[in-house]
C-alpha cells in the first residue's frame, strides 16, 4: 500500500468515528431535558457499590440548553 493510500484510509477511518460517534449522540435522548443528544457530563463513573445496590453514585454536570441562561449561569432548576 502507498503513502497515499495510507492516508486516504486514515481519513475514511476518522470520518467514520465521527459518523458513528453523532450517530451515537443523536440515539441517545435526555434524560433531562428531553432533548436528543448527551447532555450528561460523566466526571466520576458509577461505583462498584452503585452497581450492586442499583444506587447510581456517578458525579458530573448537565448541559442542557434549557438549565442555563443566555448569560451562561446555571438556571434554578
Ligand atoms: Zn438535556
Amino acid at each position: 500500500m502507498n503513502k497515499d493510500q495510507r492516508d486516504s484510509n486514515r481519513r475514511n477511518a476518522r470520518q467514520l468515528e465521527t459518523i458513528v460517534h453523532n450517530a451515537e449522540m443523536a440515539r441517545h435522548r435526555c434524560e433531562n431535558c428531553g432533548e436528543p443528544g448527551g447532555h450528561w457530563i460523566s466526571t466520576r463513573g458509577s461505583s462498584l457499590e452503585a452497581l450492586i445496590t442499583g444506587i447510581d453514585d456517578q458525579e458530573g454536570f448537565w448541559t442542557c440548553q434549557k438549565l442555563y441562561g443566555e448569560d451562561g449561569r446555571r438556571l434554578v432548576a
